[in-house]
C-alpha cells in the first residue's frame, strides 16, 4: 500500500489518508465484497446462506503501529463484511486489531498506533456514537495490556461522491 510521508505519527488528512490512503482501502474493501459476492454466487457446501455479501457492508482497516524508537512493528491493512444481523464491518475491524495488539510479542510503551478505517456504505448511527467512545476504549485497553500507546483512530465514508472523515 502507497503511503507517502511514512513515518512514526498521525496520518496527515489531506496528504496522507485523503489523497493516498483512503482510495487503497476503497479499493480493497470493493475488492473484498466482490469476491465473498463471487463466492456466495457461486454456492456450493461452505457457503453460509444467512450471510449475503450483496446486503453487507464491507470496511477496510489499516493498522499501524510504532514503538517508542521509531521501529515499525506493525502495518498491515484488512477487509471485513458486515451482514444483516451480524456484527457491523467497523466493529469487526476494531475486533480484529485487538487481536493484531494483543499478539504483538513487543511493549510499545511510548509507541503509536494509527487505525483508519474506511466503511463502503456510509457509518451508520450506532458505529458513529460506538466508534469513538467503546471501540476506542477497547482499543485502549489492549494498548494498555502491551505497556500503552498513543492511539489515533480515523474513519472514513464517502457521501455524495466525497470522502467524508467521520471520525477524527
Ligand atoms: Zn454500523
Amino acid at each position: 500500500m502507497n503511503q507517502p510521508g511514512f513515518k512514526p505519527g498521525r496520518w496527515e488528512e489531506i496528504d496522507d489518508q485523503k489523497d493516498q490512503l483512503i482510495p487503497s482501502l476503497k479499493t480493497l474493501a470493493g475488492d473484498g465484497r466482490a469476491q465473498a459476492t463471487a463466492v456466495y454466487d457461486r454456492g456450493g457446501p461452505g457457503v453460509d446462506r444467512r450471510k449475503n455479501p450483496h446486503k453487507a457492508n464491507a470496511a477496510a482497516g489499516l493498522l499501524t503501529i510504532w514503538n517508542n524508537n521509531g521501529s515499525l512493528l506493525f502495518n498491515n491493512p484488512a477487509v471485513r463484511l458486515g451482514y444483516p444481523g451480524f456484527p457491523h464491518s467497523e466493529e469487526l475491524i476494531i475486533n480484529w486489531a485487538v487481536e493484531k495488539i494483543d499478539g504483538l510479542k513487543q511493549n510499545i510503551d511510548g509507541g503509536i498506533i494509527n487505525l483508519l478505517i474506511y466503511s463502503y456504505t456510509d457509518v451508520c448511527p450506532d458505529c458513529e456514537r460506538d466508534l469513538p467512545s467503546v471501540w476506542l476504549d477497547k482499543l485502549r485497553a489492549a494498548s494498555e495490556r502491551k505497556g500503552g500507546a498513543v492511539i489515533n483512530l480515523d474513519v472514513w465514508d464517502e457521501k455524495g461522491g466525497s470522502f467524508n472523515h467521520v471520525i477524527k
